[in-house]
């Protein structure tokens, strides 16, 4: 399609980026593993007494029940709230697996909490033909290897990404195409833009912008003067444009599983079973991946929680299941016997030797649809 008398100035791809965000995350997790919670408005967090809501059900929010609220307001809102203690170490392991998940799709991950995380899939890893395609799959994928519901938001940019996730949640999936972006931002209320706190939110009201439109029409002076560094954010956010990249805050590629064990494990007997099951897990993400890398790495939780990682290289790629699962094996054995049991394994695979793409020349790509 590149034109041959154009001057060679490459025009960037467009790209396509997910938002993934879990449904109510703390909340859909309790409910998971407890059936008396399901169904019922569930705060986790704080107490009928006291603290404060860090998550709630979507049963709760029915009553106006939110996340950060006093326990006593909460209360005040929903009489048959039920409080459940966090369990972060799980909430953890989760969003371990549900990145392992990512990974599979592309390295451009960036995680903004536990529970959420911008995708760049500009390049189709696996040839689905659309960044739909592949946000459908990793929800299906999310719900299967987790129990839990994700929404998704696919776009040309992070901020519209994150914005159309929230749109059909839960459970839902959004796409909005470029020539939709402004029109679909315009139409929001400001409070809804990822950095608009309740602070700027209110500001905003007192200066007559409710609206993604509100704000469009307001001069980039106008928001220089009131907003000062941020201005230039929102006017160009207001536009549906931001060229911010997903930043992948992992340097080194690795594919891996590991599992915390419900009571801490001892037997050398359970903990080999353990190592299998962990093995093959991760042997499947490594082989669906397409990837070889020749660094095993063992990680292992004691019952205080104090963790170690143990690492041993090949010097040449790591050829199957069997040599990883051998490999993880020799590095649990050097740690045996561990006094008050083991809390978690994981095994991974890294220093990944990927096939590279040559350099390719963005306008020659064919453009995935979104
Ligand atoms: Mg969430």
């Amino acid at each position: 399609m590149a034109d041959d008398a154009a001057p060679p100035v490459p025009t960037p791809a467009q790209r396509k980026i997910i938002h993934v965000d879990m449904d109510a995350f703390y909340a859909s997790v309790e409910q998971r593993d407890d059936p008396a919670l399901r169904g019922r408005p569930v705060a986790v967090g704080g107490s009928r007494a006291r603290g404060v809501v860090a998550a709630a059900s979507y049963e709760a929010r029915v009553f106006g029940v939110r996340s950060a609220m006093p326990s006593a307001t909460a209360v005040r809102r929903c009489p048959d709230l039920v409080f459940v203690r966090p369990r972060f170490e799980v909430y953890k392991a989760i969003s371990l697996q549900i990145r392992a998940i990512f990974a599979d799709y592309t390295d451009l991950i960036e995680p903004l909490s536990l529970d959420e995380a911008y995708l760049d899939v500009t390049e189709d890893r696996h040839g689905l033909g659309s960044a739909k395609a592949i946000a459908e799959q990793i929800r299906a994928r999310i719900r299967a290897e987790t129990g839990l519901t994700a929404s998704a938001g696919v776009s040309y940019n992070k901020f519209i990404a994150k914005l159309a996730s929230d749109q059909n949640k839960p459970d839902g999936l959004c796409v909005i195409p470029p020539h939709k972006g402004a029109a679909f931002v315009a139409s929001l209320p400001v409070k809804r833009f990822h950095g608009v706190g309740p602070v700027t939110a209110q500001k905003m009201e007192r200066l007559g912008i409710q609206t993604g439109a509100d704000l469009r029409d307001r001069p980039l002076a106008f928001l220089q003067a009131h907003f000062g560094s941020y201005a230039d954010y929102l006017h160009r956010a207001a536009r549906g444009v931001d060229d911010r990249p997903v930043r992948s805050n992992r340097p080194s590629k690795s594919i891996g599983a590991e599992r915390t064990f419900e009571t801490n494990l001892s037997e050398p007997a359970a903990l080999h079973a353990a190592m299998e099951t962990i093995a093959d897990a991760a042997w499947t993400r490594v082989d669906r991946s397409g990837a070889r890398g020749r660094t095993v790495t063992l990680k292992l939780r004691h019952a205080d929680f104090h963790t170690i990682t143990r690492a041993r290289s090949l010097s040449h790629a790591v050829p199957d299941k069997a040599a990883f699962l051998a490999i993880g094996l020799d590095l649990l054995q050097a740690q045996l016997p561990v006094p008050g049991g083991v809390r978690l394994l994981g095994l991974t695979l890294s220093g990944i030797l990927r096939d590279e793409a040559p350099d390719a020349d963005v306008t020659a790509q064919p453009s995935l649809p979104l």
